[in-house]
């Protein structure tokens, strides 16, 4: 399926509009989806809501790639939009990416300690949230602020999608589940391209939010990055249709 079409918006134009939502209710979605939020319930024997949430759009990559991080996350979106105002090109700061790694060891490995920890845990999602429903505890304002500046400030000073290519500690997880799925080719979204019709225009490279090197993909026939987050971004932009997302996988 290379193009989706809702009231006559193309993927593209969808996307955005659930970019734009996204960013809109992040005051409010923040805290159900809050990692740090899943960590101190974990820290005081509960499963709150954001740990619900991490392991289901977790198991759902299986299926849908990393369209949580195209199409969903308000942090992804807010980078988007940041993009569209001021476009920075991804800066290369050596060894900087790896510290998202880190990140993620010390989350998920975080996460494990603290269960394990916890001598037993009780099902509470409205942990930390009050009655559930907004206004939210000042402490969550708080983080909710800090992270919302710190992600601005990570695309202005790091470029495109900044924060999901050096920080993100999620995007590890879902990059492992993608290069697990992708390997044994479980029926599920991703890319797939006919490097004979391609025209080595690189408009595909340009259009790419992750800043892969699209192009170069398509001419070595591995459209397979972890990285990809499958927004379809290339695909639209490709003047020859070379580019196109799919859900089961064709021997080339
Ligand atoms: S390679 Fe294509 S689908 Fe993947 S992130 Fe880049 S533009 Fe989106
Ligand atoms: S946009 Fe299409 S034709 Fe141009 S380089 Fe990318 S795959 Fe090739």
């Amino acid at each position: 399926m290379s193009r989706i079409s809702i009231i006559g918006m193309n993927r593209q134009q969808v996307r955005a509009a659930i970019l734009v939502l996204s960013f809109i209710l992040m005051s409010v979605t923040f805290a159900y989806i809050s990692p740090y939020g899943m960590m101190v319930g974990l820290a005081n024997g509960v499963i709150a809501a954001g740990l619900i949430f991490w392991i289901l759009a977790f198991a759902l990559t299986f299926v849908f790639g990393r369209a949580f991080c195209g199409y969903l996350c308000p942090m992804g979106a807010e980078q988007e939009l940041t993009d569209r105002i001021v476009r920075i090109d991804l800066r290369t700061v050596p060894y900087l990416r790896y510290l998202k790694y880190l990140l993620a060891i010390l989350w998920v490995g975080g996460a494990v300690f603290l269960a394990a920890g916890a001598g037993g845990l009780i099902l509470d999602p409205l942990f930390g949230m009050g009655s559930g429903l907004p206004p939210w505890p000042a402490a969550t304002y708080v983080f909710f602020y800090a992270v919302t500046v710190g992600v601005f400030v990570l695309v202005i000073v790091l470029g495109r999608r900044g924060m999901c290519n050096y920080f993100c500690p999620m995007s590890v997880v879902f990059m492992a589940i993608t290069t697990i799925k992708d390997r044994i080719r479980i029926p599920s979204l991703h890319l797939e391209a006919e490097s004979q019709d391609c025209i080595s225009c690189k408009k595909c490279t340009g259009a790419c939010p992750m800043s892969l090197p699209v192009q170069e993909m398509v001419e070595a026939k591995t459209m397979q990055n972890p990285e990809c987050i499958v927004c379809g971004n290339c695909a639209g932009a490709c003047p020859k249709g070379a580019i196109r997302l799919a859900w089961f996988w064709h021997d080339k």
